[in-house]
């Protein structure tokens, strides 16, 4: 796939997935025939049959998934809130993919993602991407929730880290409290936890997403590391 043709596609919502209590995965449809390309870390403008509201959705799925695409999408303002009342059986428009900072396998470093909430979506598809061809870069996500019950893809992260032994993740917890009983890492992502988890600073390609303070803190945090901004592929959701 050279060049990438921008196409508008009306797909049905074949599935609901609550994956914390504000965020919600929707997977569409792609019946036969609808070829949609697309590569990890892009997205696509999604709209309702019945109105020309329309935001951006990086795909959290994997191209490699030929019959569904997915959205995981935080529930913040006017868009997601009426699509939160969406059913399955209900249909989107997509028109894409859009985004030039997308991981293709000609890419062969170490891979570092690094998302805070939300921001994990399109860095899923990466992760889904890379197991599922059996690629040989080792993946590793450094990723910040709230609350142990805000980490998006809690169940399937475990189950991926089992299947790939080249990927691995840390979660760390910026509101933790007592009754959670969170054992592992607390506190926002800083230089000491990148230091810790990264094997290859200089060598490994970088992939952040999230808002725009957190990736603006991100990639200072990286160069005082060292690592240099053609290594770095951000994506920022707004505010
Ligand atoms: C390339 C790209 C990819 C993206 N991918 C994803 C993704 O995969 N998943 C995802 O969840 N999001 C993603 N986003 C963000 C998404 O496009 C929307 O911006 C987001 O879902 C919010 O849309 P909304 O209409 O619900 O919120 P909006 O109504 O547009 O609100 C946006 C912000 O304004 C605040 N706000 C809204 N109304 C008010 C008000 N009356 N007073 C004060 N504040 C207000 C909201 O709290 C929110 O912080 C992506 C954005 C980009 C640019």
């Amino acid at each position: 796939m050279n060049q990438q043709t921008i196409q508008e596609h009306k797909l049905k919502i074949i599935k609901i997935i609550d994956e914390t209590l504000d965020v919600k995965t929707f997977r569409v449809e792609t019946p036969d025939g609808t070829e949609i390309n697309f590569f990890p870390n892009q997205f696509f403008m999604v709209r309702f049959p019945d109105s020309e509201l329309q935001r951006a959705y990086s795909i959290s799925s994997s191209p490699t998934q030929k019959d569904y695409m997915d959205i995981t999408v935080n529930m913040v303002g006017e868009f997601t809130t009426k699509l939160f009342k969406s059913k399955v059986n209900d249909y989107l428009i997509f028109k894409g993919p859009f985004g030039k900072l997308h991981f293709t396998e000609n890419i062969k470093n170490d891979v570092v993602l690094i998302s805070g909430g939300c921001g994990i979506a399109p860095l899923m598809s990466i992760i889904k991407y890379c197991s599922q061809k059996n690629l040989q870069n080792k993946i590793k996500l450094i990723y910040s929730a709230k609350t142990p019950a805000d980490i998006v893809y809690n169940e399937d992260l475990k189950k991926i880290k089992e299947q790939n032994q080249n990927f691995n993740y840390t979660v760390t917890i910026t509101r933790p409290s007592p009754e959670q009983n969170w054992t592992g890492r607390t506190g926002r992502i800083d230089s000491n936890l990148l230091k810790e988890n990264i094997k290859d600073i200089e060598n490994s390609l970088y992939f952040l997403c999230g808002p725009v303070e957190f990736v603006k803190n991100t990639i200072s945090l990286l160069e005082t590391l060292g690592v240099k901004k053609d290594q770095i592929r951000t994506d920022v959701w707004g505010g």
